[in-house]
């Protein structure tokens, strides 16, 4: 299709229809990664980034000038995006504020040309904010704790949340950590949702408490793996599936299958320049059965973490 490639004519050089400026200008220094490469990078895999993206409201890392340079963190990056991207009015405490999500690929390639190195969604859709229906268990390890301890971990949320009769799906953040994803029917408020998050955390952090933590405290979470439920909180975003980070080489969170999980897998292991060659060669999706795997937490759930 037209505008399914990058073109340049002069000055101006397109990805699937949308304009870039400073296209050569370089975004990862140590890859020599551009934003045009960024572009096509995301062009490429689209049919992969798009459905864990599409329809979320968003929250971005843009470095305008690179990773090298600075970085903000922005909920409301609405003066910086292309009007084409569409916008939604969410109620907050102190007022309504406009966020921006994406509804194609062409949106996703507005956000590089606005200089998103990092893009964080909800953990519900633009048709049914106020129910989630992802839930991030948010792994963190305190310096020094050693990867195998953290897949352990990992292992063990997972059969928790099986336990329980949810499936939970895997990625790597790109970072020092790792993300369990749980598919849910959007049935519980915002609230109620957290707070069964939170439940079955500290469940996980009691059961084994030399090694993990619940606890935001510096002090508690020395040495420990810090079970990071906070990300299941209205307004909350975790990094999206197939996006890279703004962290030396480009590395990118990356879905995987439980059993590619092990002592060997580092969690920055897949970049923008070595990730499309992975993609290429699945056979099936690592999170095959994500949708079908869908659960409403049901009072029973609630009760077995010990919620009333
Ligand atoms: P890592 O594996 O290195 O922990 P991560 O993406 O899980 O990578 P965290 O620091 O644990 O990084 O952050 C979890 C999520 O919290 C992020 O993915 C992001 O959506 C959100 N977040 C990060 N920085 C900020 C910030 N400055 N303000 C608000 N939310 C943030
Ligand atoms: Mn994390
Ligand atoms: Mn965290």
């Amino acid at each position: 299709a037209s505008g399914s490639s990058a073109s340049r004519s002069g000055q101006t050089t397109q990805v699937l229809g949308v304009r870039l400026t400073h296209a050569d200008r370089v975004l990862y220094p140590e890859q020599g990664l551009t934003k045009l490469d960024l572009a096509r990078y995301y062009e490429a895999i689209q049919d992969w980034v798009m459905p864990h993206l599409a329809r979320r409201p968003l929250a971005l890392m843009r470095c305008p000038e690179g990773r090298d340079g600075e970085c903000f963190f922005q909920k409301h990056p609405r003066v910086a995006i292309p009007d084409s991207v569409p916008r939604i009015d969410i109620d907050e405490k102190k007022g309504t504020s406009e966020y921006i999500y994406v509804e194609s690929a062409a949106d996703l390639i507005a956000l590089v040309q606005a200089g998103a190195l990092e893009i964080h969604p909800w953990g519900s859709r633009v048709g049914d904010l106020e129910r989630p229906d992802n839930l991030v268990f948010d792994l963190d390890p305190a310096p020094g704790v050693a990867w195998p301890e953290i897949v352990r971990v990992a292992r063990s949320l997972r059969e928790r949340l099986a336990s329980l009769g949810l499936e939970s799906f895997v990625r790597v953040t790109g970072g020092k950590g790792l993300h369990l994803v749980v598919p849910i029917e959007p049935a519980l408020e915002w609230d109620d949702a957290k707070a069964f998050a939170r439940a079955l955390a500290r469940q996980e952090a009691k059961a084994d408490p030399k090694r993990l933590t619940t606890n935001l405290s510096k002090a508690q979470r020395e040495g420990r793996i810090f079970i990071d439920y906070l990300r299941n909180g209205r307004g909350a975003t975790a990094v999206a599936s197939y996006t890279v980070r703004a962290r030396e080489g480009a590395p990118v969170c990356v879905p995987v299958r439980w059993d590619e999980l092990d002592a060997k897998l580092k969690p920055d292991r897949y970049t923008v320049r070595n990730l499309p060659r992975r993609l290429a060669s699945l056979r099936k999706d690592p999170w095959a059965g994500f949708d079908d795997a869908r659960r409403a937490i049901d009072a029973r759930m609630r009760q077995a973490v010990g919620l009333g």
